[in-house]
């Protein structure tokens, strides 16, 4: 068997409660040797996260507001935890180090990356692993854009000569001026992912507060069931339409180097959780393997004779959104008409405007603006070539009385896109389950 790289997100690491059941995890398996931590997040919900917190405090400082109140909180969350894990005192010098950094003006990326800073240190001492700072190994041009191969050859020098670490999350540094950068919110989770390519690891497990994806948002469907394996792509649709566990761009990493990602829970480590893999389960008879999606979309149908003989109408309609700074979602098309869906906050202050633009570029015959619409997905490379699976999806939506708006489906065959009213969604997403549970 192969190395593992653990990524543990906020929720494993919160307390001192948390943080034994992270040691039990690590030490069940001796092939766990590169472990990823987040800062300390919510213990209950109402709770402070530790990234929220240092964040406030630099706005604080900044609008010479009273501070120090502020991040005294941070610095008794690691000292309890130090306390009761029986490490006392082991943070105190870069407590102090942070504080006076804080006081002459350090920037927002590095007061917000010592959450995973401090934990990583604290969390390296307690199991006996080495402390690997990621400044100077995860590297971002000027641009503040990530630099793969760079980062991927600077790692994996590094972690060469520790068989066993501990690496804060969240953050690397600008190449050429060596300060710290942070990736977006929920980054660890990209650490996690770029280690785990560095190292060649067997298996990038990714423990969090739910034992994987389930096959849809169990606050609209009861007890949905777990997704025991899913395929990169699957996913990259999924999250898309607003299934979230795993940050985004945690996946790359992960994919070109052919690794498995497993989503994993710390308070239910023999849940074997979600595998992320680059294929589809060739022993899985799921048809669909998830529904995701998300409301308030609005799509603007444009009608004209002889469209689909005319030049350049696409282009025309796309420059016009991209004047407006308007990002569409979906296109589809028929022989005279196409639709366009966007996100209605995206398009809110300036609809009359385009509207204005299509009918002046566009002289079209007729356009129709359909508001308060969801986007559902349906998705599984299980369909693919697969017939009836429309039939049933619309079969579905019929019997629950669902006015379906706009279908729209990829020609990867592996997802279906309907848009139904706002009011029908949860609705629609039940009688979607149902059908293909
Ligand atoms: N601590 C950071 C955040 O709260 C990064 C992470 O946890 O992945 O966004």
């Amino acid at each position: 068997m192969g190395i593992k790289v653990a990524k543990f997100g906020g929720s494993s690491v919160a307390d001192a409660i948390q943080l034994r059941k992270t040691r039990e995890i690590i030490e069940k398996d001796s092939e766990r040797n590169y472990i990823i931590v987040s800062a300390p997040g919510k213990r209950y919900s109402g709770d402070n996260k530790i990234t929220d917190l240092l964040y406030l405090c630099k706005t604080h400082v900044e609008h010479n507001l009273p501070w120090e109140q502020l991040f005294d909180v941070v610095v008794d969350r690691f000292v309890a935890v130090e306390h009761k894990l029986g490490i006392e005192g082991h943070l105190d010098k870069y407590l102090k180090e942070i504080k006076a950094n804080l006081v002459s003006g350090c920037s927002a990326d590095y007061i917000a990356s010592r959450g995973e800073y401090l934990n990583a240190i604290l969390v390296a001492k307690y199991l006996g692993y080495d402390f690997v700072d990621t400044q100077g190994l995860i590297l971002f041009d000027d641009r503040g854009r990530l630099m793969m191969d760079e980062t991927d050859k600077a790692l994996a020098s590094e972690l060469v000569k520790h068989e066993r670490a501990v690496l804060p999350g969240f953050y690397g540094s600008t190449a050429s001026s060596g300060d710290v950068k942070t990736f977006s919110r929920g980054g660890s989770d990209i650490t996690g992912s770029l280690v785990a390519r560095a190292i060649k690891a067997q298996v990038y497990e990714n423990w969090t507060d739910v034992s994987g994806f389930l096959m849809a948002d169990p606050r609209i469907v009861e007890n949905p069931k777990p997704i025991h394996s899913i395929s990169y792509k699957e996913l990259r649709e999924l999250s898309y339409m607003g299934a979230s566990v795993l940050h985004e761009d945690a996946i790359y990493p992960a994919r070109i180097a052919d690794i498995p990602i497993n989503i994993r829970n710390t308070n239910a480590p023999d849940d074997e959780g979600t595998y992320i893999t680059a294929h589809h389960d060739p022993d899985s008879t799921a048809v669909v393997t998830g529904i995701a999606g998300s409301k308030d979309f609005t799509v603007i149908a444009i009608y004209k004779n002889m469209m689909s003989t005319g030049r350049g109408f696409v282009r025309r309609l796309l420059t016009i959104l991209e004047d407006f700074d308007v990002n569409f979602e979906h296109l589809p098309s028929g022989i005279d008409t196409l639709s366009v869906v966007v996100s209605t906050a995206s398009i809110e202050g300036v609809l009359d405007e385009v509207l204005e633009a299509i009918s002046a570029q566009l002289e079209p015959d007729h356009v129709e603006v359909i508001h308060d619409v969801a986007l559902i997905a349906t998705v599984g490379q299980g369909m693919t070539r697969k017939p009836g699976v429309s039939a049933k999806l619309f079969t579905a939506l019929a019997d629950a009385e669902v006015n379906i708006r706009m279908i729209d489906q990829g020609s990867s065959e592996m997802n279906i896109i309907v848009g139904v009213e706002n009011q029908d969604f949860e609705k629609a997403i039940k009688s979607i389950y149902k059908a293909f549970e």
